[in-house]
């Protein structure tokens, strides 16, 4: 026998949903109903909302929103009623299975305004037979805003980003930016600034699942294409931008008369800070979500990697645009979701302050030497469960009984874990911090919900039986009460079973009828016919089935009931009081579970330091770029089995006369291990910064503080642009943003045009980074011309990598050494791949010919020609700025040769040597 619990009432809507319009619209033309009244009040208050409007088991669409979502959805869009004369079309997703609804239409770019029933309809019907069941928007659900586990991704945060734009004081200055950004699963709250070349750069590392602009942030010319490029950006009016009440608004959510206490914040940070809260408030209605007090991350303490060059880098994810294969998934050793949501965040964001860094490294030093503690701490991890998740759900309103679960479940292994740590021999700072954040919170707490909750729990708290017997008396009486009276259902089955002598005799139950006594059609007769038919009040003939109730039966459903209602109820009733408690302790679990996080990060890369031989690489304030035996730590995870990889060096630190760093021009044949050479240095500055453990032997990394890759030709056919533009634009960049402490990686720039061209442009490129930006690169080209350049650049360095050819094949030994490519290899790597033998042999012919025209190779004569300085001269900052540069000017200006004896154009000359002399100086 299954007994369903006794839900509320369905309102207006029959069970029969077609009905439903009867009390939505009117038939006719003109008249519109009172709940149709309310429909439309609330849609008119959510015109940029889908409006999901509950009706019983349903969320409703009308009008508009019905036929944008059944497209998008994919489910059967009806009509019903009219609306002044018109049919109403309708579609509607079930209650229980509207997350899996609301994910597509988020993922699609959607939003959704979720309006509920506020009353019971029975209370409604109260008011009189034709009052419309009270409701309102409840939330409204953005991609920014997102609590659900179904909704989210367990191992990525979500953020909401609010920016907020100062206007250039002067042309030359630029826009200065303020960057809010939280995501209200975690409850992690932080603001930044930055200026326009570094925007792109700081929501590509962010990767927003929603931004917020004022209206005219988001109709500026300029950043119009640029906001239609990202995936959910959200125009609003300017109050919510307003910066005179940004201070107060913030200091309102976290219930304090100032920010101060939070730090020193800029004007425009207040304003960015503020837009993100009072957006919170608008789509939570009334929930807060348990957020931290805004932290500041101040300008440049973290390594700016541009969109480009993450993609280009795979850090998070592939140019598939996977995971897997991307850097993140090989590094990946954490056995949380919070662990591994702290792990990209760190990935994304590498620390620019070697002390910082450094202790991140001291932890994972002092977890890789103990694995016995490293192994513990990871079972007891693996056993902690989402802390920062459940309570965000929890303290919106959106928990359920395995949320508090979770808490209490997390503060227990925090518990033990902090004891374990406490045996560690001289902890790092890190861990101890860790530690004694796992320790705060009161373990009377987890003791109390471990007290409440029941082993088995279900999803949702309205299914109830989660609270545990003999923790409450009350909800025991009505549980036993309840179950008491199943029993005694069972028991009348059976007595009825043998009055009417009808064995097959069943008493059933469903949300249409309760309780019923159900027969076979043949049976049905008898007990309509006397004596039965003074007990048995027939219900219901189905095809192969009559129903009865009796009033016995009737009597016992309504104590049955009432008893259920009544447990649930209690339930009901602990679960708000156990939720208040974890939100009032919400801010320690919150540090608890950063704690868990860290720990789970930091034994994860011990752990993959020990299993692929990773090194603690040394990060310094110098210019120096050192790796020994470096490796690829994706390419050399994806040869496993296969050949071994082939450990190389890299040396780009400044040579021993030098301030700068160096240039490395890297040649060889296709297929040798450019690209990968190039790479592998990048991502072994990138893991040394984010605190990671480097494949090499050994690494000495002198902070980088923007890191820049490109590939020539890469494809970017979705925007329109041609390969090469693409390539150039990027290659710009760089050269336009690149310093001193820049790390420039570049990848065959240049081969996107005619030969000639290409190799001009690179050529002068090279040229540029070495005068100019002055910052530490790798270059791999197939222009070996290129390498001439050497002789006159003084921190240009060639290397090759190494391949032997053997009985007229090629053979890649990936071994990268000092010197020059002489050849491509082409035609041996075009024979590999399996050219027809005719066309290999053709084009080794061609090759001979145009090799033999081509002797005086206009390199030679370049790198003889041309003055080199020319990069120099033409980059600075400009002359017209200078005054000394340009009183110089003036004086040449104003000599006139014609009209001088050769003993006053000596000295003349004298004297503008000496103005140059003082300007040197
Ligand atoms: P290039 O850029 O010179 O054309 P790639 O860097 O793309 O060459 O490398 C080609 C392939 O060679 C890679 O996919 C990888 O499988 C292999 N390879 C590259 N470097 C190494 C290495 N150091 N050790 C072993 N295999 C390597
Ligand atoms: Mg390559």
């Amino acid at each position: 026998m299954t007994l369903a619990r006794s839900g509320p009432l369905p309102d207006e809507v029959p069970a029969d949903r077609n009905g439903a319009f009867g009390a939505l619209a009117g038939n006719d033309a003109g008249r519109v109903t009172p709940m149709m009244e309310q429909y439309l009040e609330i849609k008119a208050a959510n015109p940029d909302c889908l409006l999901f409007y509950r009706m019983g088991d349903f969320y409703e669409l009308f009008f508009a929103d019905a036929e944008v979502a059944s497209r998008a959805l994919g489910i059967v869009l009806t009509k019903r009623g009219k609306h002044l004369g018109r049919d109403i079309p309708m579609c509607g997703v079930p209650v229980e299975r509207s997350d899996e609804y609301l994910h597509r239409l988020i993922a699609l770019g959607h939003r959704v305004a979720v309006c509920e029933q506020l009353e019971d309809p029975a209370e409604a019907k109260k008011r009189g037979g034709k009052s419309v069941v009270r409701r309102d928007v409840v939330r409204l659900v953005t991609a920014g805003t997102l609590t659900e586990d179904t909704l989210l991704d367990a191992r990525r945060n979500n953020y909401l980003l609010a920016i907020a734009r100062a206007r250039a004081s002067s042309a030359e200055s630029g826009s200065q930016f303020a960057l809010a950004f939280l995501d209200i699963s975690t409850g992690e709250f932080r603001v930044t600034e930055c200026d326009s070349a570094a925007l792109g750069a700081e929501i590509a590392r962010l990767e927003p699942g929603e931004i917020i602009v004022s209206d005219a942030l988001f109709g500026d010319p300029e950043l119009a294409p640029y906001w239609r490029s990202l995936p959910a950006v959200m125009p609003l009016a300017r109050d919510v931008f307003d910066g005179a009440t940004a201070e107060r608004r913030l200091a309102a959510y976290f219930a304090v008369t100032t920010t101060e206490g939070f730090g020193t914040f800029s004007r425009l940070e207040l304003t960015a800070a503020a837009a993100c809260i009072t957006y919170v408030e608008r789509t939570q209605i009334g929930r807060k979500p348990p957020l931290s007090p805004p932290s500041r991350e101040a300008p440049g303490s973290t390594l700016i990697i541009d969109a480009a060059t993450r993609a280009n880098l795979e850090l998070a994810r592939t140019l598939a645009g996977e995971r897997r294969g991307s850097l993140l998934s090989v590094i990946d050793r954490t056995v949380t979701a919070a662990g591994s949501r702290l792990l990209a965040q760190r990935l994304s964001a590498p620390l620019t302050d070697p002390e910082s860094i450094g202790r991140r490294h001291d932890a994972v030093e002092a977890l890789l030497m103990d694995a016995a503690a490293r192994a513990d701490l990871r079972a007891r991890l693996a056993a902690a469960p989402d802390l920062a998740r459940a309570l965000a759900r929890l303290a919106v309103g959106r928990g359920g009984p395995r949320d508090l679960a979770a808490i209490r479940d997390g503060l227990t292994a925090g518990a033990d874990i902090a004891a374990r740590l406490a045996g560690l021999a001289q902890p790092p700072a890190e861990i101890m911090e860790a530690a004694s954040a796992l320790r705060d919170p009161d373990p009377a707490f987890a003791a109390e919900l471990a007290a409440a909750l029941a082993e088995e729990l279900p999803a949702f708290k309205r299914d109830g039986g989660f609270v545990r017997a003999g923790y409450d008396a009350a909800l025991d009486e009505a549980r036993a009460l309840r179950d008491e009276s199943r029993r005694v259902v069972a028991a009348l089955q059976a007595r009825y079973a043998e009055t009417t002598g009808v064995r097959a005799l069943k008493i059933r139950h469903n949300n249409v009828l309760g309780y019923f006594v159900e027969v076979t059609a043949q049976h049905g007769e008898k007990l309509l016919g006397p004596p039965h038919n003074g007990v048995f009040i027939h219900r219901q003939t189905l095809a192969g089935q009559v129903r009865f109730t009796t009033t016995e039966l009737a009597d016992l459903e309504a104590k049955i009931a009432s008893a259920a209602d009544r447990a649930l109820a209690i339930e009901l009733d602990r679960f708000e009081r156990l939720t208040a408690l974890v939100t009032a302790a919400g801010a320690g679990i919150k540090r608890a579970a950063e704690a868990l996080a860290v720990l789970d990060v930091t034994a994860g890369v011990a752990a993959l330091a020990v299993d692929h031989d990773y090194v603690r690489p040394e990060v310094t304030q110098t210019l120096e770029l050192i790796v020994e035996g470096g490796r690829h730590p994706v390419v050399e995870q994806a040869l496993r089995g296969g050949g071994p990889f082939i450990a190389n060096d890299c040396d780009l630190s400044p040579p021993s006369n030098a301030v700068c760093g160096r240039i490395w021009i890297v040649t060889g044949p296709n297929m040798a291990g450019k690209s990968t050479f190039l790479r592998q240095n990048a991502l072994i500055a990138v893991l040394a910064q984010m605190g990671s453990f480097v494949p090499a032997r050994r690494a000495r990394i002198g902070v980088v503080d923007r890191l820049f890759s490109r590939v020539g030709a890469a494809d970017d056919l979705a925007r329109g642009r041609s390969t090469f533009m693409v390539e150039m634009v990027e290659t710009a960049a760089i050269l336009n943003q690149a310093g001193p402490r820049s790390l420039v990686i570049l990848d065959e720039i240049g081969s996107g045009t005619a030969t000639f061209d290409g190799l001009s442009i690179a050529w002068a490129a090279i040229e540029h980074l070495h005068e100019s930006n002055r910052c530490r690169a790798l270059f791999a080209t197939h222009f070996h011309e290129l390498t001439a350049l050497a002789a006159k650049l003084p921190r240009l360095f060639n290397a090759t990598v190494r391949v032997k050819e053997w009985q007229g094949e090629v053979v890649f030994l990936h071994e990268v050494v000092p010197g020059a490519a002489d050849r491509s290899y082409g035609i041996q790597v075009a024979k590999l791949a399996g050219l027809p033998a005719a066309v290999i042999e053709r084009a080794k012919i061609v090759l001979a010919e145009i090799e033999a025209e081509d002797r005086t190779s206009p390199a030679r004569r370049l790198i003889d020609d041309l003055p080199l300085f020319s990069a120099a001269a033409r980059a600075p900052a400009s002359p017209r700025e200078d005054p000394a540069h340009a009183t110089l000017l003036a004086a040449i200006a104003a000599l006139n040769p014609d009209e001088m004896s050769p003993r006053e154009a000596l000295e003349a000359l004298y004297a503008l040597k000496l103005k140059a002399a003082r300007k040197e100086g």
